[in-house]
């Protein structure tokens, strides 16, 4: 990481392949670390979104884009992932600006988005069809055909790896892609598109329209030009999605949010428990849906394990994203900040113990900012309004278990099912129950670690669809049967004489 300084996006939007100021409603990106504004831009319109699908329409139906063989595909992503890999740096330093998290991690999702870009290329390359088994006088085959025009709308929390989740797959697969970030961190998506713009993808394949969900998004959902919608952002906003997405019968995938359970047993390595537990819940500042927020202790280590991760938590070194020890950074903003303080005060009042954090810090370097205490509570009961809902800070919750069935009906009683964390050195007992608890995704005997060639996704409240993996390619595609006579013969149900 450098202590160099870049210029932001100017602002503009990236609408099918022309830089054009936006007419819609106006987004402010703020600095959460001083409240420092970054850039003041206008979202897109309803205008906006038109032009950008129009332009799409004739790009995704050009020849030069419509003609080309899988393998040149590829090459538009693998130079798109050498961009990035280029501005590494740069687009961190956006990124931080813009959503106010560490520079680690920022580059690390610069670098996450980059391999995603490469996976994709090489998935393209060598995603065979199939010439499926002959049952008649013909031969059989199922192939994949591009959608048309896709719609990628994310979330603010970590865009540009979001974003390449859903664009890689989405162009490798042939389409055009019309991206709407959330209106919090409109500047590394556009970021993205300059890069992708310098790659030579043909103009019109692909814009950016930062903007109202209600607007912009809307529009994207409702358009009958679009023909998947790839969502990522909170269960309210992709009930809806989902609700109109049935209307049109257009496939639509949900990543959704969660409340995931991580389970320690009394058998675990402490040491690593209390790390992976740490990492899983403030890592970020609790800004991700995958964050193990419900913590359950095996009764005869709760008390030990309880005070040895309260003492753990108190070292978390609380500070500028900017600097380089930061592990817990400030929230997104302030307006995100109190919605995540008004869960605290509900946990105090549904009777729960703050065991440490449950304010903001202060000082200087502080008080202008938007940072939060990474706070413990306990004493709660698992169907607490503080236990049941995504709360999507620094805030965890930690309940004792009994044993095995105990805990695996407490960790499933809740509305989500993304992801689970097992911390115990009983081989089959960690495989017994990543089996029974609802998730997308577990972790045994660690946390929050991800792969590109691993689909990911979240069942229930969590959402529906899987994301990454070779598969991930075909969510953006359709599937077609051909049949191919081989027969000289008339079909012979027709009297031709
Ligand atoms: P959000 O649902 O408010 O917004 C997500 C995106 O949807 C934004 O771009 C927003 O502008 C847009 N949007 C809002 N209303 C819309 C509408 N009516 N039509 C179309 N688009 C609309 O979520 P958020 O606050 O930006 O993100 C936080 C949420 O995202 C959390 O719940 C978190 O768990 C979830 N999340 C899930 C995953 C996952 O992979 N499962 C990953 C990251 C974040």
């Amino acid at each position: 990481m450098s202590h160099k300084t870049y210029d932001l996006p100017d602002g503009r939007l990236f609408v099918g392949g022309e830089w054009e100021t936006g007419s819609g409603a106006e987004i402010v990106s703020t600095f959460s670390h001083d409240g420092s504004e970054n850039r003041r831009l206008s979202g897109a319109s309803r205008d906006d979104g038109e032009r950008a699908i129009a332009r799409a329409i004739a790009a995704q139906a050009d020849p030069a884009w419509r003609d080309l063989l899988p393998h040149q595909r590829a090459r538009y992503l693998t130079r798109i992932a050498d961009g990035i890999e280029a501005n590494i740096d740069r687009i961190s330093f956006i990124q931080t600006r813009d959503t106010g998290k560490t520079r680690g991690e920022t580059t690390a999702l610069a670098m996450s988005a980059a391999g995603t870009f490469r996976y994709f290329a090489a998935v393209v390359e060598t995603a065979d069809e199939d010439l499926t088994t002959r049952r008649g006088d013909h031969l059989t085959m199922s192939v994949h055909e591009p959608i048309g025009l896709v719609a990628a709308i994310t979330p603010w929390n970590s865009p540009i790896a979001s974003d390449a989740q859903k664009v890689a797959p989405a162009l490798a697969a042939g389409n055009a892609v019309l991206l709407k970030p959330s209106s919090w961190s409109p500047l590394v998506s556009l970021e993205l598109a300059r890069i992708i713009e310098e790659a030579g993808l043909p103009k019109g394949l692909f814009s950016v329209l930062p903007g109202a969900g209600r607007e912009i998004g809307n529009l994207l959902v409702e358009h009958p030009a679009i023909g998947r919608v790839s969502f990522t952002g909170g269960t309210e906003t992709g009930r809806r999605i989902g609700e109109q997405a049935g209307r049109k019968l257009m496939p639509v995938s949900l990543e959704l949010g969660g409340k995931s359970p991580t389970i320690v047993f009394s058998d675990c390595d402490m040491d690593q428990a209390i790390a992976g537990v740490l990492f899983g819940i403030f890592s970020s500042s609790g800004q991700s849906c995958i964050a193990g927020s419900r913590l359950f202790v095996e009764r005869a280590i709760y008390d030990d394990f309880v005070a040895r991760l309260v003492a753990a938590t108190e070292k978390l070194v609380v500070g500028s994203p900017f600097d380089p020890a930061t592990q817990v950074a400030p929230l997104i903003g302030f307006e995100h900040r109190e919605a995540v303080e008004a869960y605290i005060a509900l946990a105090r009042e549904e009777g729960g113990e703050i065991l440490t954090g449950g304010k903001r810090p202060s000082g200087p370097g502080f008080d202008s900012g938007a940072y939060l205490e990474p706070t413990i509570v306990a004493g709660l009961a698992n169907d607490s309004r503080t236990c049941r809902e995504e709360i999507f800070g620094p805030v965890l919750v930690v309940l004792p278990f009994d044993d095995e069935a105990d805990v695996i009906a407490q960790s499933n009683d809740n509305d989500y099912g993304l992801a689970c964390g097992i911390w115990t050195t009983d081989f089959p007992r960690a495989w017994r129950v990543a089996r029974a608890i609802q998730a997308g995704t577990v972790w045994i005997n660690t946390y929050k670690q991800f792969s590109i060639s691993t689909p990911f996704g979240g069942d229930a409240a969590s959402g529906m669809g899987r994301e990454k993996g070779r598969a991930g390619l075909r969510a953006y595609q359709r599937q077609k049967g051909i049949y191919h006579g081989l027969s000289e013969a008339p079909l012979p149900w027709a009297r031709l004489s």
